[in-house]
């Protein structure tokens, strides 16, 4: 699409083809090619109902099909046990930020946060209009350059619940292992790595994840909730955002985002026909671990923040030991085809997302690129 207001095509640089780039960003983020492909094919005439999913009513035997089978591949990816609901919401990810507590203090007038960064940091901000927030555990001393030691962690017993970033998008740090909060429900906001690798789900009371970074369209928001947790939303929350309401509608209660969970159910469809959530896990393992292994040769070329524990696989963050050379680091990898490299404005640097639509070859083709551009101009 060219924007008419500005001179075309400048704004992009240069005109480019899809194939001819490999697309780094944090979110939205690269959508797997088939899915793009398939939606392509079916965009005018969804399986011969001379419509498109688009204009299908939602209260129509086709669009339930579509929600129906969403729901159940995701089941499937996931492994999600029957008493867990999957909802799909509006809102994105930070709309999650203010119903959760809404939804699941029930009474209760405090509740637990680990801060990793910069998105707990939000969750944390918005939390604290309805409820006492005890941080249970930092990262911010070492700015967040690690996941808490579970020994650091102070649980508060009364807790409505704990809520964790399972990862960290901004800073690049990751859970690879899962807080043990006993009685006191878990919650994740999983929006950048979920679906990236299997999930035990009974650990968790809710999962959510907003759809732009690991799913498909941004907007829809996708929660996943044990059933013992529905009901009792505070007075004032919203209809369209009190779970019970969404749980009893099947998610129907007003329109929802059809286009986007049609889109999203492909992308399920897609994870499949790849092996599911274990293949996905192998196949994102590896790809992190090139490109960290990358900046570990360099040298000191490149340097990751992150202790390597806690190291993200979906949001490789590093920086140039000269800082004066990001600049040049984007234009030239840009002019490669490797693009939005750009790292988030509250950690500054580099970051390479590596989404599961991230192809092994577009790893592979920013490794050859900072091998050579440490070598010209290290
Ligand atoms: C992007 C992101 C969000 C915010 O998502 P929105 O859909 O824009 O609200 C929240 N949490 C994490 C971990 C994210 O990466």
């Amino acid at each position: 699409m060219v924007f008419r207001c500005l001179p075309e095509p400048a704004f992009l640089g240069v005109a480019r083809r899809r194939e001819q780039v490999f697309n780094f960003a944090a979110g939205p983020g690269a959508i797997p090619e088939e899915v793009l492909l398939q939606a392509r094919d079916e965009l005018l005439d969804w399986r011969g109902t001379g419509m498109s999913v688009w204009e299908l009513p939602f209260t129509g035997a086709e669009f339930r099909e579509i929600t129906a089978r969403a729901a159940d591949d995701l089941r499937q990816l996931l492994a999600i046990p029957s008493q867990y609901r999957v909802l799909f919401m509006h809102g994105g990810a930070s709309a999650q930020f203010s119903l959760i507590p809404l939804n699941l203090l029930r009474g209760k007038g405090s509740a637990d946060y680990a801060d990793t960064g910069h998105w707990s940091r939000k969750a944390i901000i918005e939390a604290r209009r309805y409820c006492a927030v005890n941080v249970a555990a930092s990262g911010a001393a070492t700015g967040f350059d690690r996941i808490p030691a579970w020994e650091e962690w102070r649980l508060d017993p009364g807790a409505a619940y704990c809520h964790i970033t399972a990862n960290e998008t901004a800073n690049g740090s990751e859970y690879h292992w899962v807080p043990d909060t006993g009685a006191v429900p878990l919650v994740a906001d999983m929006t950048s790595n979920f679906l990236s690798r299997p999930v035990e789900v009974v650990r968790y009371g809710l999962i959510y994840a907003g759809a732009q970074k690991n799913i498909g369209p941004a907007g829809l928001t996708v929660v996943v909730v044990r059933e013992d947790l529905i009901g009792g939303a505070a007075a004032a929350t919203p209809s369209v955002f009190d779970y019970a309401i969404q749980a009893e509608a099947d998610c129907c209660y007003n329109t929802p985002l059809t286009y986007a969970i049609y889109l999203a159910g492909l992308v399920f469809q897609w994870l499949k026909r790849q092996g599911g959530l274990t293949a996905m896990e192998a196949r994102n393992a590896r790809k992190s671990h090139k490109l960290y292994a990358a900046i570990a040769r360099s040298g000191g070329f490149y340097r990751c923040p992150v202790i390597p524990r806690d190291r993200s696989r979906m949001n490789v963050c590093f920086t140039l030991a000269d800082p004066a050379l990001t600049e040049s680091f984007l234009e030239q990898a840009a002019e490669c085809g490797l693009v939005n490299l750009r790292g988030h404005k509250a950690a500054g640097g580099l970051r390479a997302s590596l989404y599961n639509a991230m192809p092994e070859e577009g790893v592979a083709r920013l490794v050859e690129f900072m091998d050579e551009f440490a070598r010209t101009r290290g």
